[in-house]
């Protein structure tokens, strides 16, 4: 499987599953291009690293994805690509009564809206090189929910038929628009879920990954970067161009119980 000669733009790729997606694609021969809102000597840093250790071209763009007019402008300054990854994302925990406005409006805004600006600004590039695939990072909450994740379920939700919509305006083109639906992984983002919980079950760490967090995941295993890395790559393969508008669980058997 190569891709060589693509480019990919993966958002929210200096940690965590982004950051594992980029690699496997450019272990594959795509050249990438890495975002968040920051913009430090690590972030630029990191992906020096890639292009060394795969030999392909990376390079570090800045956007905030909780702005609309930043995810367009991402877009344009990569000129444009072949694989779009919409991955930026962010959670917040809090019974709906409760639950901070502004929180709500950042999950909505980086989880799902920013999927629709750089998607929305991807596809005409996709479009003038004949061939695109946009792959969404939306999560087992895109398709079940939770308690206390109101925001973050209706945003993943969101995506889920944003992404059908897109396959369906998309289906007579050599594009397709898919979603991947993670269960837990250990990252960043779920490493800040662990002292909370541990607090609220008054529990140790060991025990809420293995009772709490991976209660519903019946491998009993966190799924890692580089399985979502490998799904993106498959879905990105010509062996996926005729599977569009649906979503692949990655969640160790939680979405079958
Ligand atoms: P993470 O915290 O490690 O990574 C999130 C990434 O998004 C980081 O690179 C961060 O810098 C970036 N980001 C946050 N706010 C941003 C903004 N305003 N603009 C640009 N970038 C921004 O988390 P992760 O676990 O790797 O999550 C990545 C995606 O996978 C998210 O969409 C998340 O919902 C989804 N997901 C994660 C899990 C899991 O268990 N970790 C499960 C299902 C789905």
């Amino acid at each position: 499987m190569t891709m060589q000669g693509k480019t990919a733009i993966v958002t929210g790729s200096n940690s965590g599953i982004g950051l594992g997606v980029a690699r496997e694609l450019a272990r594959a021969g795509a050249d990438v291009v890495l975002n968040s809102f920051t913009n430090r000597d690590e972030d630029h840093a990191l992906a020096a690293e890639i292009a060394a250790e795969f030999g392909v071209k990376a390079r570090y763009i800045a956007a905030d994805m909780s702005k609309g007019d930043q995810c367009r402008q991402l877009i344009e300054d990569a000129g444009g690509c072949d694989v779009l990854v919409n991955n930026a994302g962010i959670q917040h925990v809090a019974p709906i009564d409760e639950f901070p406005v502004e929180k709500w409006d950042a999950i909505i805004a980086i989880n799902m809206n920013s999927a629709f600006h750089t998607t929305a600004a991807a596809l005409p590039h996709m479009r003038k090189r004949g061939w695109g695939r946009v792959i969404n990072i939306a999560s087992a909450h895109g398709l079940t929910a939770s308690p206390f994740k109101s925001a973050y379920v209706a945003a993943k939700h969101g995506v889920v038929g944003m992404t059908k919509t897109v396959a369906l305006e998309t289906a007579e083109e050599p594009i397709t628009c898919n979603a991947i639906c993670p269960g837990y992984v250990l990252t960043p983002l779920v490493e800040a879920q662990i002292p909370d919980t541990m607090e609220k079950y008054n529990m140790g760490r060991d025990e809420v990954i293995k009772k709490v967090m991976l209660e519903r995941q019946p491998s009993r295993e966190f799924a890692t970067v580089e399985h979502l890395g490998g799904t993106v790559c498959f879905l990105a393969s010509d062996a996926a161009a005729q599977i569009t508008g649906t979503t692949i669980s990655v969640d160790g058997g939680w979405t079958a119980l």
